[in-house]
């Protein structure tokens, strides 16, 4: 069912994994979509082709790329619909190791990047008067994990910086809302030691990790027609996880 049909979708991070997912369902659903990507050129030029939509190399730590990426969509296609802030990273590491590079790398990346992309595209949103923005989050921005203070902080900043959002657009008929994944197999997690991944599914009620599409789904329902009285929420796609105390 062509759900997004013509709709203008931007997916920052869509190269690969969970962005790929998103890229692929929103296509598929009828929408013009681009997505950006940060160095995985061959991947994102073999999806772009796969799906028809349009990819951009774009980096989330660049204001002045965020802000010329967003101008040639709308040159392009028109003004966005859909933004769906989902590029992110980790870099792993006790607190009292952590270089202050790894912490700043991760804290631009994935809160100034949302940042300026919300920012940025929002101003397209509020000329024409629609639009909706989903922020992809983690549980690890409602758990403490040990070893991932910067991911954590990071992630827990789009939750608030997200609701915030949503109260601010809201009343122009903008909303805003979080997707919160739990284990997903992608590349993210294929590094995760296999001892804290058996660890970590003995804990899912689910019993298994969840795929791309099961994140890729729940960020479409948010972005949807189906949604149109969803704001500032939180949406938890974790197999159960963290309903457990994590
Ligand atoms: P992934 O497989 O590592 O893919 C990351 C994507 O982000 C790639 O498309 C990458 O581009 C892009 N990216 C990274 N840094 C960028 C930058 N500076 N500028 C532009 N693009 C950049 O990650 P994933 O597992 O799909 O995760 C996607 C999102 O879900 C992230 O926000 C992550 O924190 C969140 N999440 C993931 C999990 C999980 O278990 N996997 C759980 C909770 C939340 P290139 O391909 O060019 O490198």
């Amino acid at each position: 069912m062509e759900t997004f049909k013509d709709k203008v979708v931007v997916v920052t991070g869509g190269s690969r994994g969970i962005g790929k997912a998103i890229v692929e369902a929103f296509a598929a659903a009828g929408a013009k979509v681009t997505f950006t990507y940060r160095s995985r050129q061959e991947d994102a030029e073999r999806l772009a082709a796969e799906t028809g939509s349009t990819s951009i190399q774009c980096d989330q730590c660049d204001a002045e790329q965020i802000i010329a990426t967003v101008d040639q969509v709308c040159e392009q296609s028109g003004p966005i619909d859909v933004l769906v802030n989902n590029a992110g990273i980790t870099a792993d590491q006790f607190t009292m190791l952590m270089p202050t590079a790894d912490w700043e790398k991760v804290m631009n990346t994935n809160v100034n990047g949302v940042f300026h992309w919300s920012k940025t595209a929002m101003r397209s949103m509020l000329m024409a008067r629609r639009g909706t923005i989903v922020n992809v989050a983690s549980i690890s921005g409602l758990v403490g994990v040990a070893g991932q203070s910067n991911y954590c902080a990071s992630k827990g900043a789009i939750i608030s910086f997200s609701r915030a959002l949503a109260a601010e657009l809201g009343p122009k008929g903008i909303r805003v809302n979080t997707v919160v994944p739990g284990f997903i197999d992608t590349d993210m997690t294929a590094t995760v030691p296999r001892d804290t991944k058996r660890r970590s599914l003995e804990r899912i009620p689910l019993k298994r990790f969840g795929t791309p599409e099961e994140v890729a789904s729940t960020v479409l329902f948010l972005a949807s027609d189906a949604a149109t009285y969803i704001v500032g929420q939180t949406i938890v796609v974790d197999g159960g996880l963290t309903s457990t105390g994590g």
